[in-house]
């Protein structure tokens, strides 16, 4: 593996373990030529994917695309680092053994929002709303029917006019953690 940082073709392995979800081998590594240190994962690829987007351009799959557009939804939200790995490692394992090589940006994202839904009802709508950019105002009416009464029961949909609330109520991230529900006043 290339060093990153100065491009020497040595690079030599300090330590390897699984990720913690052990879908992964991480290796930390060190450039002799440099003294740079980076970390590689090895991951199972079952195929090579192409995806199939909206403007019917088709680009390989980069599971690290997809991290990033989850990690995006999930910004300050208290959700532990291994479900979301999970999560991620789920959607890649489910495309991949598709029948088909190759899928559509549509359906990525589908899964992302079927996933997101049990995670993390505020990244849900963040992404939802990013992902199907509500073009139509229907689409978000829809969309907070299904949502719209636990998320305001909760605190967590702003009042119309109000400046979105600081996510600091854990309490909406907690309950699958098996911590108590907060009281309410
Ligand atoms: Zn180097």
């Amino acid at each position: 593996m290339r060093c990153p940082f100065c491009g020497g073709p040595d690079t030599q392995v300090k330590d390897s373990r699984p990720s913690e979800d052990s879908s992964a081998i991480r290796r930390r590594r060190v450039c002799p030529d440099c003294g740079g240190r980076f970390t590689t994962f090895e991951r199972v690829q079952l195929r090579e994917l192409v995806v199939l987007k909206r403007s019917g351009k088709r680009v390989p799959f980069d599971r690290d695309k997809l991290q990033r557009s989850i990690d995006v939804a999930l910004r300050k939200r208290t959700v532990d680092p291994e479900r979301v790995e999970r999560l991620v490692s789920g959607i890649t394992r489910r495309l991949e053994s598709g029948g088909e090589g190759e899928v559509t940006s549509e359906a990525i994202g589908e899964a992302v929002m079927e996933g997101l839904k049990g995670l993390d009802d505020v990244a849900y709508v963040r992404f939802a709303s990013v992902y199907k950019n509500f073009r139509e105002a229907q689409d978000f009416q829809d969309l907070l029917g299904t949502l719209g009464e636990r998320l305001e029961g909760e605190g967590v949909l702003p009042e119309e006019g109000e400046a979105v609330p600081a996510p600091s109520d854990e309490a909406v991230a907690a309950p699958r953690r098996g911590r108590p529900a907060r009281k309410r006043a």
